[in-house]
């Protein structure tokens, strides 16, 4: 919301993270393809009224919860590995408040998921899934290692084709020519076309596909619900994301998955200074806020019987995926029943990698 009327309002941004991740190039940065310096923005940057206007703050913690009724939020101070300390806990006031905590992965309940796999969402999961990449190569060179042992260490497997899933697997498949990587089903968001040249692509790069369900996951291997072992040194799990265990905690309106409930301003319905926004709602939100604040409904409890303009309507402007070798799918199709541009090829890796990295300020 870095377009936000900084006449009419101060900003302050919670959030444990005081940097942006730019996710979609983040498979990259686990086989050393880009640094990790490299897909991240400092909240400061993109909103340089955090650090240059008076009463406006980035405070480096957690919700813990909302009191709607008071305009309270309440926080909790976060610490980092060595770093910690006691948490230390404060509320602020606030006029509006927009909640944009974002998900969590999902794991559907499966035993060892947490404590055995690797997820990919931060910066800091690059790493792990990098250090561990590295360290299973060595070891796998340890001389008098059993085949079996090194196989295993070699052997990575992706849980889910979908573009995370596809495009980590690629990453690695250029990375590692030899390795060997497992997956259910892929892509299954993008047209059939698409994804047949997709899996012919990977299976050429060395990427087994597997379908089956993960029953249980264990430190060396995964169980799949047939009763099949299947061995592996890296095991990285990307099979979508939920609501947070905080956004369930908030006695606020759900939906039936468990995601905070809007009406089509985006506004917590019966509570008219609550909303609740993902990514790609940020630019509506502020010209909504805007509208409202030059009708004197920026404070607390004004703006009931403003108009708010037009609903929000949700644009699907298409989607593309890296397959590796410099290939990779663009799908500007706004559903499966309408014309638009499907590409393949070398042509929409150009397409892809410029999109992304033009958008990557630093
Ligand atoms: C590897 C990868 C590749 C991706 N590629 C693409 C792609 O190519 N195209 C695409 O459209 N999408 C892609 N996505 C999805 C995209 O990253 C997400 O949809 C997007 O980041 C969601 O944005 P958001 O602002 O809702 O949430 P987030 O980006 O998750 O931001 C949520 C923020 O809230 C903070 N937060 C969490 N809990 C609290 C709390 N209790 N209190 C305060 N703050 C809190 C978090 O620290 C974070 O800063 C990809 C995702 C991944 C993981």
């Amino acid at each position: 919301m870095k377009g936000l009327d900084m006449s009419i309002y101060d900003i302050v941004c919670v959030s444990p993270r005081n940097h942006m991740v730019f996710t979609p190039l983040l498979p990259s940065t686990c086989v050393g393809t880009l640094e990790f310096r490299s897909v991240t923005e400092p909240v400061n940057w993109i909103e340089p009224a955090l650090a240059a206007t008076p009463y406006s703050y980035f405070h480096l913690a957690s919700c813990t919860g909302i009191d709607t009724a008071k305009h309270e939020v309440y926080r909790e101070t976060v610490g980092y590995g060595r770093l910690s300390q006691e948490p230390y806990r404060f509320k602020v006031a606030y006029d509006k408040l927009v909640i944009t905590a974002g998900a969590e992965p999902l794991t559907f309940g499966t035993k060892g998921v947490k404590e055995h796999a690797y997820f990919l969402r931060e910066v800091n999961h690059a790493q792990e899934i990098r250090k561990k990449l590295l360290l299973n190569l060595m070891l796998s060179e340890n001389p008098g290692i059993l085949e079996e042992e090194r196989k295993r260490l070699l052997h990575c497997i992706v849980i889910r084709g979908g573009p995370i899933g596809v495009e980590f697997s690629d990453e690695l498949s250029d990375f590692i020519m030899k390795d060997v990587c497992e997956r259910n089903e892929i892509l299954s968001a993008f047209d059939v076309s698409l994804r047949q040249y997709a899996t012919n692509h990977l299976t050429r790069s060395g990427v087994r596909l597997k379908r089956g369900v993960v029953k249980e996951v264990h430190a060396k291997k995964i169980v799949l619900s047939d009763g099949t072992d299947v061995p592996y040194g890296l095991l990285v799990w990307s099979t979508g994301v939920g609501p947070l265990e905080f956004i369930k905690s908030l006695d606020l309106p759900k939906s039936p998955g468990g995601r905070i409930g809007v009406d089509e301003w985006l506004r917590i319905p019966s509570m008219e200074d609550v909303f609740c926004v993902g990514r790609l709602e940020g630019k509506f939100l502020e010209e909504l806020l805007r509208r409202i604040g030059k009708q004197n409904g920026g404070k607390a409890f004004c703006s009931k019987d403003i108009p708010l303009g037009d609903p929000f309507v949700y644009r699907h402007l298409g989607s593309m995926a890296s397959v590796g070798r410099y290939k990779a799918l663009v799908n500007l199709r706004k559903s499966k029943d309408t014309k638009g541009i499907l590409h393949v090829g070398f042509v929409s890796w150009l397409v892809w990698r410029s999109a992304y990295l033009t958008r990557v300020v630093s």
